[in-house]
């Protein structure tokens, strides 16, 4: 096996990432990642898929050239109609007006979808391929063949796959990109395939996996060791069904599994992940190698103290580097090191051993029990500290609220008035909402405005309810979590009650005094 190499950064986010079911990017939001991507230095990003019936993919292209970014922009599509002269096709054509760097031109590679999907022959094929390519080489693009359904074609016919490619590379393509579309292959098959493959191109291979097996990422690597100098992928791996190959993760493992200059600031890994799943507005995969939230997260009590002492213990490499941070997690398992060490990350010095640490670690054991998780409500647990310090957090006292749902013929309401006292004023406000837990959210804003008005910045982002001890029907408890943000944070709050609107009540005024408390003053 070769050695692995510095291999073209190619990002599809943008095109197959907005394919994931819950992704939808806006043109503006295509923007932003397409600056953030640039700034990260990747080597070229497929903008989109400007076609006759998207008008924003069009869009894109033309704001897209009025930026400054440094990394080349590619403009995707397909091969010409099977009826159509390619200078008569029009999505051919808006792929030269979008005047990108560079043009990503997928065909067939598989006799299946040449004769089931396009109904039409394998010669057939192959002239839409060669003169699709032919016409835009010939108006001044630069073409990167995709070789759709490569690793499936050349399993059921390896001769015409061959051919495919071939044509593709004598009409002119400068890349040839061999593409797991079905993400069915293994890293052998991809590995052989590849090293075959480059044997009959002299062009530069790239490869274009999907995850559709959990091999996305290892069947990149093993493409690139056989030879493939392009890399195709998604940020955080999104795309169709299970997704594509994962760029964080190739270049997370590039970088420090296999030790290649990637001439990337490695250190900004994590922050674009978390980029694009805050503007892909898709639940956050914490546990995501290299830059998920709990990458580095230890909680056991033994864990905890270890990694302290000798971080190499249970950490393979420093989370500095990628971005990310150690985080010691406190819960039930927790021993008296957790809970100092978290104190330090709240900024509290707490000794070891001492009355203080004593005390924080029963409350949480004793919230534990009654169903409170801190691992994913950091700002409760961060209160809890400051409450057990004697810290003062007398920003407000809820006196009463009440939150009531209207039925009426076609549409449910709800409304709800909370009163409270802030010093020696007592305000009340009312609001309505689409729930009673909207509403209640609303008018408690509404009543903390009047003293402090800088709580229009804070957004209530996510709203999570889940049932515990389930056995008791009913009258189960539930968990609610809420996960707010402002002023460039992000903090998480928990209640728990067997009413849900008990458990949301303290779960939301705790991120509010969690903003008072810690976020208000922050300048980001
Ligand atoms: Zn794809």
């Amino acid at each position: 096996m070769k050695l692995l190499h510095r291999p073209k950064f190619y990002d599809t986010t943008l095109r197959d990432g907005n394919q994931a079911i819950g992704v939808n990017f806006s043109v503006d939001d295509k923007m932003k990642i397409a600056r953030k991507l640039g700034e990260f230095g990747l080597d070229c990003i497929e903008g989109g898929w400007p076609n006759v019936s998207s008008p924003a993919e069009i869009e894109f292209f033309k704001r897209i050239k009025k930026e400054k970014i440094s990394s080349e922009i590619a403009a995707f599509g397909i091969t010409r109609k099977i009826n159509l002269r390619p200078e008569e096709d029009r999505n051919l054509r808006l792929l030269v007006s979008s005047e990108a760097d560079c043009v990503t031109l997928m065909g067939k590679a598989w006799m299946l979808h040449v004769e089931k999907i396009l109904r039409t022959t394998p010669k057939k094929n192959l002239e839409m391929i060669s003169d699709s390519i032919g016409y835009l080489v010939g108006e001044g693009c630069k073409v990167i063949f995709d070789a759709e359904h490569f690793f499936d074609g050349y399993n059921s016919n390896r001769d015409y796959a061959n051919e495919v490619v071939v044509a593709a590379e004598k009409a002119g393509a400068s890349e040839i990109v061999l593409c797991d579309t079905r993400g069915a292959s293994t890293p052998t098959q991809v590995y052989e395939t590849t090293q075959s493959v480059k044997g009959r191109i002299s062009k530069p291979l790239g490869i274009h996996a999907h995850n559709d097996r959990g091999l996305a990422t290892a069947n990149s690597l093993y493409a690139l060791m056989a030879g493939a100098e392009h890399v195709q992928g998604t940020i955080n791996g999104i795309g169709e069904r299970c997704g594509n190959a994962n760029l964080v993760e190739i270049i997370g493992n590039l970088s420090i599994t296999y030790s290649v200059e990637t001439g990337l600031d490695l250190s900004k890994l994590t922050q674009l992940s978390s980029y694009v799943y805050e503007i892909s507005n898709i639940q956050r995969n914490n546990y995501q190698p290299f830059a998920g939230r709990f990458a580095f997260a230890h909680k056991g009590g033994i864990h905890g103290h270890a990694v302290l002492k000798c971080p190499e213990a249970y950490e393979s490499f420093d989370p500095l580097i990628v971005g990310n941070r150690r985080s010691i997690t406190v819960s039930g398992q927790t021993g008296m090191a957790n809970i100092v060490e978290k104190g330090k990350e709240f900024g509290f010095k707490i000794r070891k051993n001492s009355i203080h640490a004593a005390r924080i670690l029963k409350k949480v054991k004793e919230k534990e029990a009654e169903g409170y998780h801190y691992e994913n409500a950091a700002a409760s647990l961060n209160l809890l500290y400051a409450r057990e310090l004697g810290v003062e957090m007398n920003y407000f006292d809820i006196l009463n609220w009440r939150a009531f749902v209207v039925g009426e013929a076609r549409k449910v309401s709800s409304e709800s008035t909370v009163k409270l006292r802030m010093g020696s004023h007592a305000l009340i406000a009312a609001a309505e909402g689409n729930g009673p837990v909207n509403a209640f959210d609303i008018a408690l804003r509404r009543a903390l405005k009047n003293q402090h008005p800088e709580i229009s910045k804070v957004n209530l982002v996510g709203y999570r309810v889940r049932e515990i001890n389930v056995e008791r029907g009913t009258a189960a408890s539930v968990q609610v979590f809420t996960e707010f943000k402002a002023n460039g944070g992000r903090w998480s709050t928990i209640g728990v009650s067997p009413n849900i609107l008990k458990a949301s009540e303290e779960a939301i005024i705790d991120g509010y005094i969690y903003y008072l408390y810690r976020i208000r003053d922050r300048n980001e």
